[in-house]
């Protein structure tokens, strides 16, 4: 059997256009389609309107052909580009040496070190109070964060200032930031190649910041940032070491969007980590 014979079978038994009723002439020119065309293909194949009607099939069957290929072959050069967009050049050389987080956010906020600054709309450094005793640590921006450039907005942000406002801290009063500064597409969780690349920026964050507590939100960032898999009614409320720093893990506030009842645990954990803070 030819190659293109073989090509167009493929691609039928792919597109599942035409089942398994397809059938080759023994010249190996042409073929034939459909039960009924295979029953007759002897005694039709001279037919003229029969050669015309499978030359059209043939015809349409090779622009289909073509048509696919080159919907691979644009959808091969946006990959390229995407990988071409890691770029690590994309940040200033000097970043480790920022002596503040304002000339730490002016060093890193065009990064394209890893994937997801390809698809992100806006970098989020995070916000707040540069020298805050207290850093709020989420895992990734969200839809909303993507589009406004910061740290829990959207309904969870609500709820967060909500959350702080019950134990007397306004979100001026905290830093807030996530482990990874850019979206992952609909947000799935980031690769671990993502979060190795970026959660360095957090690391300096966290140097120029000085926190006296961190406050973790959600299990996903707890596992991001422990380097292991958490379960939450085992580590939160506890405290915690990362990379020397004190350490409070709570729910994230969409799960108590989700569950009203993890309000009471949250509830507890905040009281805590004020005490801890005021002390
Ligand atoms: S997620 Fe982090 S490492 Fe990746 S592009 Fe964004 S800032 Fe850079």
């Amino acid at each position: 059997m030819s190659n293109l014979k073989t090509d167009i079978l493929n691609y039928l038994e792919s597109q599942k256009v035409y089942g398994k009723n397809i059938f080759f002439d023994d010249d190996g020119i042409e073929f034939k389609i459909d039960k009924e065309i295979a029953g007759e293909k002897m005694a039709k194949k001279q037919s003229p309107n029969n050669e015309i009607k499978i030359s059209q099939k043939i015809s349409e069957t090779k622009v289909e052909k073509t048509q696919v290929l080159q919907e691979i072959e644009t959808k091969e050069q946006k990959v390229t580009q995407h990988i071409v967009k890691i770029d690590e050049n994309s940040v200033s050389k000097n970043w480790r040496d920022a002596g503040s987080l304002e000339v730490l956010y002016d060093d890193i906020h065009d990064c394209m070190r890893c994937e997801l600054g390809a698809t992100r709309n806006k970098f989020v450094f995070g916000t707040g109070d540069p020298n805050a005793d207290l850093l709020i640590i989420g895992e990734a921006p969200g839809r909303d964060e993507d589009a406004q450039g910061e740290p829990f907005v959207g309904r969870s942000g609500k709820l967060l200032t909500t959350i702080l406002e019950s134990i007397q801290l306004s979100r001026d009063d905290v830093f807030i930031a996530n482990i990874l500064k850019c979206r992952p597409p609909n947000n799935r969780r980031p690769s671990t190649s993502e979060v190795d690349t970026c959660e360095v920026y957090l690391h300096k964050q966290i140097e120029l910041i000085n926190p006296k507590y961190i406050l973790a939100l959600g299990l996903t960032a707890a596992d991001t940032l422990l380097k292991e898999k958490c379960v939450m009614k085992d580590i939160r409320g506890e405290i915690l070491d990362y990379r020397g720093k004190k350490l409070m893990i709570t729910y994230h506030p969409s799960a108590l969007l989700r569950n009203p009842n993890l309000k009471r645990p949250v509830w507890e954990d905040m009281k805590k980590l004020k005490e801890l803070l005021v002390n």
